[in-house]
């Protein structure tokens, strides 16, 4: 039988040996020291944070967040801010493009929703097709709402990673004119995340990247300038080169959000000496259900943590003990020395963002993963919200 949020609920207060495996599990210590960490890297270089909510996507994460300073929540699909705004969360940005006509619909009526309640919706853009869409759609929205609202809409820049965005430089300028041609837009800035750049495991060469990255926005604001537009913010970042755009003096807005559970991906990463301390937070709980001569497994296979950026490393495990993958439901461990049968592990999966979408809900552990206790339990309220 599924597990229900009530029936995890009475766990609450008992050890970490009542959790059922596999499950992901967070330690909230760990989270939080996470959090104190990137709320100081901000306040000491004067920027704003929006992280990530594509990473966890809990509401009351998210709480945690804005409570902790951050400025508002970045969320990458309209399904995904309209569950963070069913959830009160009423400063929200929409980092991607939006085109379908219908979905559009749901962002201009969120927009206003928002306006009403004293909260603001921001999107991104990289066509003139895709702002004149989102216009009729305020347009649409204006007139059934009766509510004026007004949606900010940042020019998104490809910086490197060559996924969404315009070139840098004199494309952005059309998209500016034709923003400006809506009352019900309103031109909030440049977008300039580079993807790419996350994982590139010298911290030099992220460094190298980001120099790139900051060179396209500063010529792209240039080109602004002398046809005087001003850019009111520059938004981007994610947790493998956030010190670099901090550092920059480009952009005024990080959006970040892995930094919070980290995972084993970002961790192979060489640390820029700048970087704060972040430590893993986010853990899958697996059991060991048979053991033979040569090695042993587990019951955590690729339905529990995401494998695409690489796979787990077992957390705390003797020297040398590695896991393989072992399909869907298992997990393969070999070295040295084997665990028992009956032990149970923890993994920090490969990455954070796609695990947490495998699971309706992250256990909450305070005290350490030794011997700690169920403290709470937090649900993935977008889980498997992608339109
Ligand atoms: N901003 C955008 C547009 C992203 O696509 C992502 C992640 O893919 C992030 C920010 C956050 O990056 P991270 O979770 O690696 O910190
Ligand atoms: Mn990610």
């Amino acid at each position: 039988m599924r597990t229900s949020y009530e029936q995890l609920k009475k766990l609450v207060g008992q050890g970490v040996d009542a959790i059922d495996t596999p499950a992901a599990v967070v330690d909230l210590d760990a989270m939080q020291r996470n959090l104190n960490r990137m709320a100081e890297f901000a306040r000491k270089h004067a920027i704003r944070w929006r992280p990530h909510a594509k990473m966890h996507k809990s509401v009351a994460i998210a709480r945690l967040q804005l409570q902790a300073g951050a400025c508002g929540v970045c969320v990458q699909k309209t399904a995904e801010a309209e569950v963070m705004a069913a959830g009160g969360i009423t400063d929200i940005f929409i980092s991607n493009e939006v085109i379908a006509p219908h979905k559009l619909a749901r962002v201009a009526l969120l927009a206003h929703r928002l306006a009403a309640d004293g909260g603001q919706l921001a999107i991104a853009v990289d066509s003139a097709e895709g702002i004149r869409r989102l216009a009729e759609a305020m347009n649409a929205a204006r007139a059934d709402t009766g509510v004026a609202a007004v949606i900010d809409v940042f020019v998104e820049l490809d910086v490197g990673q060559h996924r969404c965005g315009v070139a840098p430089g004199t494309a952005a300028v059309g998209l500016v004119h034709e923003i400006r041609r809506h009352p019900a837009l309103r031109f909030a800035g440049l977008q300039a995340y580079h993807g790419g750049a996350q994982h590139l495991r010298g911290a030099r060469e992220r460094r190298e990247a980001i120099g790139l990255a900051a060179g396209a926005v500063q010529a792209t604001r240039a080109v602004l300038a002398a046809e005087g537009i001003a850019v009111p913010l520059v938004t981007g970042a994610g947790t493998g080169t956030l010190v670099c755009e901090a550092a920059s003096g480009e952009w005024g807005e990080l959006q970040a959000g892995s930094f919070l559970f980290m995972d084993a991906d970002y961790a192979a990463n060489e640390r820029d000496p700048a970087q704060p301390a972040f430590e893993p937070a986010l853990f899958v709980r697996t059991q060991v259900i048979s053991v033979s001569a040569t090695h042993a497994v587990c019951d955590a296979g690729h339905k529990a943590h995401a494998i695409e950026s690489g796979l787990p490393r077992v957390h705390g495990a003797p020297e040398g003990l590695g896991f393989f993958n072992g399909g869907d439901e298992h997990g393969i461990l070999r070295g040295p020395t084997l665990p028992q049968l009956g032990e149970c592990l923890w993994l920090v999966p490969g990455h954070c963002d796609p695990t947490v979408n495998l699971h309706e809900h992250l256990i909450g552990v305070a005290g350490g993963l030794k011997g700690g206790v169920i403290d709470r339990i937090l649900r993935v309220d977008a889980r498997g919200a992608l339109t």
